[in-house]
């Protein structure tokens, strides 16, 4: 696929805002959707529909057949050893409150629960609500002077033999990039059960769970240009099948009376009831199409963008950025002086640019940064030099509106 043709790709963004034409740079929010995930949906409801594994028929079996290469095609993606290995959610968020309320008999009273500072809310809140049932006791491992990960007090920590460490892959509030797999070693080393939240990473970078070597890795589909409603929970066979369901019901069984029921294997028994057919097709669609791209050159294009779009918001003065580092990924959080991150985004919005303004749910790590919220300006595949222009001659006028 030629990168000129790429952006061509995705229809939403050939509109315009009030006459401006649509920038968007909230693809950590959400990305755009190319055409072909798009018509693969449209394509099953219109040909195959049909639930899942169960009966009979053809239009059933078809769909089961299109369901199931998802998780082939995603054991490959991100190199997991088995397909058994390969959980479907409905997103990053269910997948946390999967292995966090899965591992609710595993841990008792005292046990440690680490958690990385610039966590989103989503791998946050169902830790502590593990520590509520449990009795275990979370401490957050805190954070440089520059917003990375503190290496010395997470080791200092690990000391206290943690049961879990839970760590982000890039924070989505910062775009702040991890060192995951120095991270893990480390944590493992110390007996920890491992999971790396990949919702802000699996867009950008390859992502290898094996060598990794986390027990647990989550991510969204609607962050890597597939549907929403479709996530993914890889957990290393082992500790996958050491969870108790979140959720029960069909699917997930083998046998059920009223005496007693015997859950399935893996993956059906963390996968209870009508899974979310069309937005796995959707996934699989959107695999293909990342598979499809140039991934060197992409990766290169978009660490070059996003060093013009830091280096550009300094240079309009008056503009403070927040963690941001070169090998930072996909996303820039700013303020411009003391102004209402919230004013900004919507005088913003008049120029037809597209970005967030908030706590980004990462309200602990605002709280360390001393702020109420800021703005956040991210990255696709599909941005372009034009988009990052815009967007700063956009600023310029802000600026002058306000300061
Ligand atoms: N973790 C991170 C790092 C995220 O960026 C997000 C989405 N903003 C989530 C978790 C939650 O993802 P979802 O809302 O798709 O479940």
């Amino acid at each position: 696929m030629v990168l000129s043709t790429l952006r061509s790709q995705f229809p939403t963004l050939e509109q315009s805002n009030d006459g401006y034409p649509l920038c968007y740079l909230d693809t950590a929010a959400t990305s755009q959707k190319p055409q072909s995930v798009i018509d693969a949906m449209a394509h099953y409801y219109r040909f195959d529909n049909a639930n899942v594994h169960r009966a009979a028929h053809q239009l059933s079996a078809r769909a089961t057949s299109q369901y199931e290469a998802v998780r082939d095609k995603l054991r490959q993606f991100i190199n997991a050893s088995q397909r058994e290995e390969i959980i479907f959610t409905h997103g990053t968020t269910e997948s946390i409150n999967t292995v966090a309320n899965g591992l609710t008999e595993q841990l008792g009273k005292g046990q440690l629960i680490l958690i990385d500072s610039a966590a989103h809310h989503a791998n946050i809140v169902p830790w502590q609500e593990l520590a509520k049932r449990t009795g275990a006791v979370i401490k957050p491992i805190p954070l440089t002077k520059d917003c990375r990960l503190d290496i010395n007090a997470f080791e200092a920590l690990l000391t206290e033999k943690p049961s879990i460490v839970a760590l982000s892959h890039v924070s989505n509030a910062l775009g702040t990039l991890n060192p995951v797999k120095e991270l893990v070693a480390k944590a493992k080393q110390a007996g920890a059960i491992t999971l790396v939240d990949g919702a802000q990473a699996i867009a950008h970078m390859i992502v290898d769970v094996q060598s990794i070597d986390c027990d647990f890795y989550v991510f969204s589909g609607h962050k890597m240009y597939g549907p929403t409603g479709i996530g993914v929970l890889y957990g290393r066979f082992k500790q996958l099948d050491s969870l108790s369901p979140l959720m029960t019901g069909g699917e997930m069984i083998k046998s059920v009376s009223f005496e007693a029921t015997e859950f399935n294997q893996l993956p059906n028994r963390l996968e209870a009831g009508t899974p979310p057919i069309a937005e796995v097709i959707g996934l699989g669609a959107a695999i293909d199409f990342i598979q499809a791209l140039p991934t060197a050159e992409i990766h290169t294009k978009e660490q070059e963008l996003l060093t013009y779009l830091q280096d550009e918001l300094e240079n309009i003065g008056d503009v403070v950025l927040y963690g941001a580092h070169k090998d930072n990924i996909g996303a820039v959080a700013f303020n411009l002086a003391d102004e209402h991150h919230q004013d900004v985004g919507i005088l913003l919005d008049q120029q037809g640019i597209a970005v967030r303004c908030g706590h980004h749910c990462a309200m602990p790590l605002m709280q360390t940064l001393g702020l109420k919220g800021c703005c956040r300006a991210s990255i696709g595949v599909y941005t372009n030099k034009a988009d990052i222009d815009n967007f700063i001659n956009a600023m310029k006028s802000v600026k002058e509106l306000l300061l």
